[in-house]
């Protein structure tokens, strides 16, 4: 149960995208990753440790194989950092009657609206500082631990018909409340947020804040077997590659292995540190030419790599059968999904299916088949849109979940032990 620990432990730290970063970046330093910067000149050498941050949302980390990736190629697992909520727009403080202070809000993603009401939130993300020079200001995170917010729902008594199905707007129904009877209301939350950081209010010129769910990541079952928690999408598949990465690093293995965490897939991964952009590429790329190689070798690498790009699934839910597929519905603690949509959707074919059918077979997991009811329009991941910028072979997959993108989806406990596994035998290949 260790690793399920250490997986609350990883959520609960990681409250959004750059915090999640922080977390994967702290884990990696602790088990002698080292970092590289994008603007600087790399040199690598075999069995080299390393990890490259952008944007402060996204890490690709990275073990150098022992044959050059032209001949061994990259094994890698890509995930994502984000998770759909809600983002402070600038400006947001909103004074109402009686001094009551609420925050403008802007939706990010896709979340299950009215999962966030009536529960405490709080704020996480990042303040920018002035500097001397105004192209680099600095970047600090801030994670306000105590609870801050509440969004209140109306009462039934003003609504008698709200189990029958309320429709919500995003801009009225869903603004939290910080102060019952503010003094100021100007400036309110940046005021906060100095005070928390000891930074001088005038110094912060901007921020990337977003509500988050204070309530830990929770075991229940009755006999212990479901996890609850908000972001377990994407951030089980982040804990399971980073768990694997780590695992598997005292095995030496000729492929060089990645582990990949984009930012921004919630809204269709097209920022620079996203996985419709060429980040990835252009690591690769460094990765390969640090090693004495060329636009040839790299276009072999290539060629001999293999993806899992790791996106939870959805696991059949007891009072919604008729939502699944009749004959490929993968139940909570039945092992990880391989995700297959005719329409491409997803980079799984069967070449690839049967790879990673073939790895869980190794590490003795089971393996699960997730499609669509063909009447049910599913969401895509980031295989199929990585796959626009290197064109690799690799598996979509995903532990499965309850209500994803829920402020408190429910997963399986073995299910995630046994991603874990699956994860470490690939890279120990
Ligand atoms: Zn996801």
């Amino acid at each position: 149960m260790n690793k399920i620990n250490d997986l609350c432990n990883f959520l609960d730290n990681s409250p959004v995208n750059f915090w999640a970063v922080e977390s994967t970046r702290t884990l990696l330093e602790k088990n002698g990753f080292t970092q590289l910067e994008m603007r600087d000149q790399w040199s690598l050498t075999k069995g080299d440790r390393r990890y490259v941050v952008t944007n402060g949302s996204a890490i690709f980390a990275f073990i150098v194989g022992s044959d050059a990736p032209a001949n061994a190629g990259f094994n890698m697992i890509a995930a994502h950092s984000d998770s759909p909520g809600f983002r402070l727009k600038p400006g947001c403080e909103m004074l109402c009657e009686g001094n009551i202070v609420k925050l403008n809000t802007e939706v990010y993603g896709g979340p299950i609206l009215y999962t966030w009401f009536d529960r405490p939130l709080s704020l996480a993300g990042r303040i920018i500082l002035r500097s001397d020079n105004p192209l680099r200001p600095i970047s600090k995170l801030v994670k306000i631990q105590q609870p801050l917010l509440v969004i209140p729902h109306l009462a039934i008594h003003f609504n008698r018909a709200v189990n029958e199905g309320n429709n919500l707007s995003k801009q009225k129904d869903m603004l939290p409340v910080i102060a019952l009877s503010s003094k100021s209301h100007r400036n309110l939350i940046r005021n906060l947020v100095a005070e928390y950081t000891n930074e001088k209010a005038d110094d912060i010129i901007d921020y990337d804040l977003s509500l988050y769910n204070v309530s830990p990541a929770t075991v229940t079952g009755i006999n212990n077997e479901m996890i609850c928690s908000g972001r377990l999408d994407d951030l089980s598949m982040v804990h399971a590659g980073l768990s694997a990465l780590i695992d598997a690093a005292a095995t030496s293995s000729r492929h060089t292995r990645v582990l990949a965490v984009f930012d921004n897939e919630e809204t269709g991964s097209g920022t620079k540190q996203g996985a419709a952009s060429p980040v990835l590429q252009h690591i690769l790329r460094r990765i390969t030419y640090a090693l004495g190689g060329d636009e040839t070798a790299y276009m072999r690498a290539v060629a001999s790599s293999f993806m899992i790009s790791a996106d939870n699934a959805h696991g059949w839910h007891p009072n919604y059968s008729e939502k699944y597929d009749p004959t490929n519905h993968p139940v909570l603690g039945g092992g990880p999904c391989i995700k297959v949509n005719a329409n491409c959707k997803y980079m799984t074919d069967a070449d690839s299916a049967a790879v990673f059918a073939a790895i869980c077979q190794k590490a003795e997991v089971p393996v699960q088949y997730f499609v669509n009811h063909s009447d049910v329009a599913g969401g895509s991941t980031l295989g199929n849109i990585l796959t626009s910028q290197i064109p690799l072979r690799g598996v979509d997959m995903g532990a499965p979940l309850w209500a994803m993108h829920s402020a408190c989806e429910t997963a399986s406990v073995s299910d995630h032990l046994n991603t874990i596994k699956a994860f470490t035998a690939f890279y120990e290949l």
